[in-house]
């Protein structure tokens, strides 16, 4: 038998401090993860965790040229913590939720936030805001068996310098092993799968010409330059 098309090459994102690479199934995100961000937002109580997906070619890697997507004018970056999962389960228990953590990487959760805003007023679904070419790039993956667990640590976006996102880690509404156990309960995680993680305040639109810069302490900073309009 044969494929009637080529097959695609998989999507894959490098590992640190190696020649090795993280081969990706698929993305999925926590939305309002952070209390001041969650206001923004314009929440106002807490509530459980809620999901949303992108495709996995949405990756981009460190150092891209994001062209400005179509059928946007208000194109924001949504700075967050990524989890690589490297052994999947089922109704996995918070408590034993990082052995199935591979590692984790900085990346951004790119967002059309009027195409979101729409969709949202309408009652119907946000995929379009979220889910686009370009929309989850993502920096070197570190394996927790170097960094250990990450429970807390600045996280700082900065737009051509100026400082649009700072947080930690420790603020998370929900942890790295509350999300995965919540998360695991809709279905199996499998190896290979990514969590953003959510994002804290400070989210706001980008521009062609502008650079993204993402600091979270302890990974390889991810860097990426607004193209112009695709
Ligand atoms: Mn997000």
């Amino acid at each position: 038998m044969a494929f009637v098309l080529p097959v695609p090459d998989p999507v894959t994102v490098p590992v640190a401090g190696t020649d090795d690479l993280f081969p990706v199934r698929r993305i999925f995100c926590v939305g309002r993860n952070y209390e001041a961000h969650a206001r923004e937002m314009g929440l106002t109580e807490r509530e459980p965790p809620f999901f949303f997906a992108k495709f996995a070619d949405a990756i981009r890697p460190n150092g891209s040229v994001l062209p400005y997507p179509p059928l946007t004018e208000d194109f924001h970056h949504e700075g967050e913590l990524v989890v690589a999962i490297g052994k999947g389960g089922r109704d996995i228990a918070a408590a034993d939720a990082l052995a199935h953590v591979f590692g984790y990487a900085a990346g951004l959760d790119m967002t059309r936030r009027d195409v979101q805003w729409a969709a949202k007023k309408a009652g119907k679904p946000w995929d379009m805001g979220k889910n686009f070419p370009g929309a989850a790039p993502i920096s070197t993956i570190h394996p927790i068996a170097q960094t250990g667990p990450l429970e807390r640590g600045a996280l700082v976006l900065t737009v051509n310098g100026t400082v649009r996102q700072q947080g930690d880690l420790a603020d998370m509404i929900w942890s790295i092993p509350e999300t995965i156990a919540h998360l695991s309960r809709y279905g199996a995680l499998e190896a290979g799968d990514l969590i953003f993680t959510g994002t804290p305040a400070g989210v706001g639109p980008v521009l062609p010409g502008d650079r993204i810069d993402l600091r979270i302490d302890g990974l390889t900073p991810l860097t990426v330059v607004i193209g112009p309009a695709d």
